[in-house]
């Protein structure tokens, strides 16, 4: 067997540890015969495995108890469409912190049903704009911002502060990278497929007191309270990416909560970007202090030289370095699972690109 360092945006690498325990528990899950694939969803194996994901998941992240957690599919796109379905409660705007693509997708999103303003907008997206330049709406049925954008790889190291208007973050590329301030949050979500396991299910932290007043239009599948009601079993749940996050959790908790993976998460990105920092070679357009510890972005000194970067990283077992395509350039997503070795291979196949391209 031989694995590659992935440094891929999503889905991306996953922990070693918890793939193994796939492996061995893929025919006969602790002795019941059987995959978690074939499980019923209602049957007590499978009850208790998802039961066990919400309470490691509630813990990791210090989730009050006026919170609920919720497992959906749909992806982060589909919340983009069900917070505002769901949080608008008779308001009719709703206030956008955009600092990269996806905050801009979510508005767009969002447009369908409300007034989407756009409170405050990085341009171009290599940074969050001044708390001074936001421009929020008191009558705003919340803000929404992206605490990390995955492409432009700008990241908030702070939570807004909204003046009593619920705040709802996507936290899809950095979920479990740090700890959230879930207090100071109306909802925050996020896709599984970086941080927290395989694509198919999305996490949904909410506070209570704002769900139940759903939008007339929207489906029962996606109206929060039923779900909350219904344990997130309305219908078929995505079974196997809950089972495979719960041991990503369970991976997370062993190794010492999210205080832990942060100072891991520091150390990594700081490498990288010192790194890149030294060397006029490679830029980061990012201003320093929104710089992503997730997604770290660079360019080389001119884009024909990028072909020449990704095939000698894939020689060197380094892959998923391509940029997103409306940027271009570099990008190597270091989410949890990827260990600070991989992000000294990297930086060592970037020195030697260096003396041999320089
Ligand atoms: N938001 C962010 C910040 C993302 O990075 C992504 C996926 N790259 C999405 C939303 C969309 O997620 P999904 O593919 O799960 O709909």
């Amino acid at each position: 067997m031989s694995r590659i360092f992935n440094f891929s945006a999503g889905p991306a690498t996953l922990p070693e540890g918890v793939l193994t325990q796939v492996k061995e528990e893929l025919m006969d899950w602790r002795g019941s015969g059987m995959s978690v694939m074939e499980m019923s969803h209602r049957g007590k194996e499978f009850m208790s495995i998802a039961a066990e994901a919400e309470t490691d998941l509630r813990e990791l992240l210090e989730v009050p108890a006026n919170y609920k957690v919720l497992f959906m599919q749909g992806g982060a796109t589909g919340q983009f469409s069900f917070i505002p379905m769901n949080l608008l409660r008779g308001k009719t705007s709703a206030d956008y912190l955009v600092t990269g693509s996806w905050g801009k997708k979510a508005v767009k999103a969002a447009a369908s049903y409300c007034t989407a303003n756009v409170a405050a907008k990085a341009d171009p997206f290599t940074h969050v704009p001044a708390l001074s330049d936001w421009k929020l709406n008191d009558s705003a049925a919340y803000v929404h911002y992206t605490p990390n954008e995955t492409i432009e790889g700008v990241e908030f190291h702070t939570t807004p502060e909204t003046n009593g208007v619920p705040l709802v973050g996507d936290f899809s590329s950095n979920f479990l990278s740090r700890p959230i301030e879930v207090s100071k949050h109306g909802l925050l979500y996020a896709g599984a497929q970086k941080n927290a396991g395989p694509a198919g299910i999305a996490f949904i932290v909410v506070r209570d007191d704002l769900i139940g007043q759903t939008h007339a239009a929207c489906p029962d599948i996606f109206d929060y309270a039923q779900v909350a009601e219904a344990d997130s079993m309305l219908n078929t749940p995505p079974t196997f990416a809950w089972y495979v996050s719960g041991l990503v959790f369970k991976w997370l908790k062993n190794l010492g909560g999210l205080q832990a993976i942060e100072e891991i998460n520091i150390r990594k990105s700081a490498a990288l970007y010192n790194y890149i920092d030294s060397e006029d070679f490679y830029t980061n357009p990012v201003n320093v202090a929104d710089r992503s510890r997730m997604n770290v972005t660079f360019t080389l000194p001119n884009a024909d030289l990028d072909k020449a970067f990704l095939a000698g990283a894939e020689a060197a077992q380094l892959s998923g370095l391509k940029g997103h395509r409306s940027v271009g350039g570099m990008r190597a997503s270091i989410y949890n699972a990827m260990p600070e070795a991989g992000v000294a291979a990297l930086i060592d196949y970037m020195k030697d690109f260096v003396k041999k391209n320089g």
